[in-house]
């Protein structure tokens, strides 16, 4: 049964080879632990580009398509390369994202600056490299630009972050179009801000809306219902402003599937739920077909990336659960522990018994709440065995720390055999780098 990428748990061409070992594009994963040590993230090419040309294939009927990566899932030069190559542009959220993608030679033209409290020297960066739109979150953040975009004697053009007052069935962290939201403007206040910039923000020009209705979401309906306020507000805005927006920014949001429970739709199924929503919603409201930008992030990254483990300690608790522990966990990748994510993980070297046990895998850290895994049936764990952990290419690196004082990963990236490190592993120099003695 053919799945698309963000249906399957693991990279695409995942296997076990003849040593009996998980293999993932024609690398051994066991060798790759013993070269490049643990634990170590692995990104496959092959399963990036094919989602990414998914989403490309999907949307290829609704000619006015930009395709936005969202950098906050994975940022790196490596990255913001491939997908540039793919035919993305990006969707960035500091100074930092932006300083990567120029770096890596990106058209900043094709990028799109979010955000709820931007401060102004990124406003000020964002501006003199040209980004092609901002999304504006609340009304100091208007005068802010204004003055900027006066002062480099620009028209800067804009989108307008709106939250559409949609509720989706995901964790509540990651929920960001209900109306109580830190995220955009309230329906009520779009008025105020547009007679605002209407008359006091002559260096801004609003080009269309944006919403984001959050993340790791199954459901369609909610696509299609976030394009229809979209298209609405934007019939109604026009009408009322005597404006011409014409573009819509629908964020991004699609499920991964962590565990084999998940069920997230297809890139098609939401892609046509999208389009068949502007067509609906512009019969309706008689608006022109708009141009729509669409801001994908973990369903791009997630599936592609594997973390790599080595098995260390190995606890049953009397009358309680069995504990392995791995070389990592909180701090390269905190989900599990911010918002109890669901991972799975197989032994990676080769078992010559079959032996399932259901063990709770332990991160390093000194947290009670550090466990990446509940309750998993794994084959034989023991001190020493490497652990496979599945779809951890989104939000792992981003949001990794270096808690406890341990460093960061190294990242990999493999494709036909070949591996190659894309992010060194952090030194105890580069630790101490920035600390002062005085
Ligand atoms: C986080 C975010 C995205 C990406 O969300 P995913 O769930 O990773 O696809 C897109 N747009 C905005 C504005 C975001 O904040």
């Amino acid at each position: 049964m053919p799945k698309t990428v963000n249906q399957s748990i693991k990279p695409l061409n995942t296997t076990r080879n003849n040593l009996g070992n998980l293999e993932i594009s024609g690398c051994d994963t066991v060798e790759l632990a013993r070269k490049y040590g643990t634990p170590l993230y692995v990104m496959d090419e092959v399963t990036l580009r094919q989602i990414a040309k998914e989403y490309k294939n999907a949307f290829s009927s609704y000619k006015k398509t930009n395709m936005m990566y969202a950098s906050k899932a994975l940022m790196t030069s490596q990255i913001a390369k491939i997908l540039h190559e793919e035919g993305f542009g990006f969707d960035v959220v500091s100074g930092g994202e932006i300083y990567t993608i120029h770096n890596a030679k990106v058209d900043m033209n094709f990028a799109t600056f979010n955000g709820n409290n931007k401060t102004k020297d990124e406003i000020e960066t964002a501006l003199k490299l040209n980004i092609g739109r901002i999304s504006v979150d609340n009304f100091l953040e208007v005068k802010m630009l204004d003055e900027e975009a006066k002062k480099q004697n620009k028209i800067q053009k804009i989108l307008l972050r709106i939250t559409p007052g949609i509720e989706c069935h995901t964790h509540k962290y990651i929920q960001t179009g209900h109306l109580d939201s830190k995220f955009g403007f309230d329906l009520t206040q779009i008025d105020e801000v547009i007679n605002l910039i209407k008359n006091e923000c002559s260096n801004l020009e609003i080009k269309g809306l944006h919403a984001h209705i959050g993340s790791q979401i199954f459901e369609t309906k909610v696509y299609y219902d976030e394009i229809g306020v979209l298209i609405k507000e934007l019939k109604r805005i026009n009408t009322t402003h005597n404006l011409n927006l014409d573009e819509i920014n629908a964020g991004g949001g699609l499920g991964i599937t962590y565990i084999a429970t998940d069920c997230p739709p297809s890139v098609d199924t939401i892609a046509n739920t999208i389009i068949t929503s502007i067509k609906d919603h512009c019969k309706k409201y008689d608006v022109e077909e708009p141009v729509l930008y669409i801001e994908p992030g973990r369903s791009i990254v997630g599936t592609a990336g594997v973390t790599l483990y080595t098995i260390g300690s190995n606890k049953q608790v009397p009358n309680g659960r069995k504990y392995i522990a791995v070389d990592g966990g909180m701090a390269d990748n905190p989900r599990p522990s911010m918002y109890e994510a669901k991972y799975y993980a197989e032994i990676a070297n080769y078992k010559n018994n079959k032996n399932m046990e259901k063990v709770t895998v332990a991160g390093r850290f000194c947290e009670s709440g550090d466990i990446l895994i509940k309750d998993i049936e794994l084959n034989d764990p023991r001190t020493g065995d490497i652990l496979c952990v599945y779809n951890t290419g989104a939000y792992g690196y981003s949001m990794s720390s270096n808690y406890n004082r341990v460093l960061k990963p190294a990242m990999i990236l493999v494709n036909n055999s070949q591996s190659d490190i894309i992010i060194k592993r952090e030194t105890y120099e580069q630790l101490v780098q920035n600390d002062v003695l005085k």
